[in-house]
């Protein structure tokens, strides 16, 4: 359905879809805000970001307070609503720096509660450019979750991707995140490289696992159409990524973190007893969060909402008057029927037995032969091997009746 960007956007949504946006009578409780610069562009990234050794702090400031009062006043939502989980991504959140943060903060407060002791707030952070002293300014600030863009332990596998850190950095931003009283740091890592890129992935989640982390993420390494990895692959520099490369990273990587204690929650990610993403859940139980910033996807049931992609088209749109959403669409019925299966199967609450169609229960009843799902009371919950083939089984319940 294409919006209308009249400066009315959500007014026209809410002229055809009263019933579901008069429901919201308050703002979700989960915002997540996209901070669209980066330094330098990796070599295998195609997300909506613009590079910039000195990003414009100010302006992205400008326009997320700007978004939120358009989002305020077409809802007319009370102030100040109270933030669960609030989680900063990117781009590189990490060149917000210490004023810039502390100043996110004052410019949210008239419009959100954000309480250090109740609202999980996350910041993404590149290891290129963080330290003990931005550490500490974003933990006395609120901040009590830091996600770092660690990639890789090992220095030729990290100038491989393009990353501007080296192994030294990355260890060290951790442990700047731990002396600076941040308990919950999270990092990212990339599995699942072309064969021709040599790596120890064992020596490497080894080394993760001493880090002392509450949390890890894993992402395997999808090559993007226009990317520099893609380049590379069509002129044969380097081979595309093989399957068998990355099921073997997978399992290694989900039996080595699961064997030092880490639960394997969900399809990419590891944490500690007590320390899963709070913000994640929200997606994955498709419960109401917004998103602020270029490219972000917001979603406020049945309604999901995209924002302009690129940053100068976004930050036009908004000093326009135009607001900031690109497109929405409701999910229909059926849809929201596979979201329920698909948000199922990627985490380890698994789909019950109950609520199935009888031709869905056989159908899932033959992945558990498999060795896909496990019983478990009254669940069917996706072992490592489901986890691998998740996207065929959506993708063969999406082309078929059986829901
Ligand atoms: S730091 Fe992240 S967002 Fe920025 S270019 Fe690299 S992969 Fe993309």
């Amino acid at each position: 359905m294409s919006p209308a960007l009249s400066g009315d956007g959500l007014e026209l949504a809410s002229k055809y879809e009263q019933p579901a946006f008069d429901r919201y009578t308050r703002p979700p409780k989960s915002l997540y805000l996209h901070f669209p610069f980066c330094e330098h562009r990796c070599h295998y990234c195609d997300f909506s970001v613009t590079r910039s050794a000195e990003p414009p702090v100010r302006s992205w400031l400008d326009a997320i307070e700007v978004e939120t009062a358009w989002w305020f006043e077409n809802m007319k939502w009370e102030s100040p609503a109270v933030l669960d989980t609030l989680f900063i991504g990117g781009g590189t959140p990490s060149l917000i720096g210490s004023e810039g943060l502390v100043e996110l903060k004052c410019r949210l407060a008239r419009w959100f509660d954000i309480e250090p002791e109740k609202t999980e707030w996350t910041v993404e952070a590149n290891p290129a450019s963080f330290s003990y002293e931005l550490a500490t300014v974003w933990r006395e600030s609120g901040v009590n979750r830091i996600s770092l863009g660690v990639q890789s332990l090992d220095d030729a596998v990290l100038l491989w991707l393009g990353r501007l850190h080296d192994r030294e950095r990355a260890v060290a931003a951790v442990g700047e995140a731990h002396a600076a009283g941040f308990e919950r740091v999270s990092i990212d890592l990339l599995f699942g490289l072309p064969d021709d890129v040599e790596r120890n992935l064992v020596r490497e989640i080894d080394e993760a696992i001493k880090l002392n982390l509450s949390h890890i993420s894993l992402y395997g390494l999808s090559v993007e159409p226009r990317t520099p990895l893609a380049k590379w692959i069509q002129s044969g520099r380097v081979s595309a990524p093989s399957e068998i490369r990355y099921a073997d990273g997978y399992r290694l990587l989900s039996k080595e973190l699961c064997a030092a204690g880490y639960d394997h929650y969900e399809v990419s990610n590891f944490a500690r007893p007590g320390e899963q993403c709070r913000h994640n859940w929200y997606y994955w139980n498709r419960a109401p969060y917004l998103a602020f910033g270029p490219s972000a996807h917001g979603f406020i049931p049945p309604i999901r909402i995209w924002n302009v992609y690129r940053w100068e088209q976004y930050e036009g749109s908004l000093s326009e008057g135009l607001g900031p959403i690109d497109g929405w669409e409701r999910v229909s019925e059926k849809d929201e029927a596979l979201e329920r299966i698909w948000m199922g199967l990627r985490t380890m609450k698994g789909l019950s037995m109950r609520s199935q169609s009888k031709t869905l229960s056989v159908q899932l009843e033959r992945w558990a032969e498999a060795g896909w799902l496990k019983r478990q009371t009254d669940r069917w919950i996706p072992t490592v091997e489901g986890w691998l083939r998740m996207d065929s089984m959506v993708a063969e319940i999406a082309s078929s009746e059986v829901r």
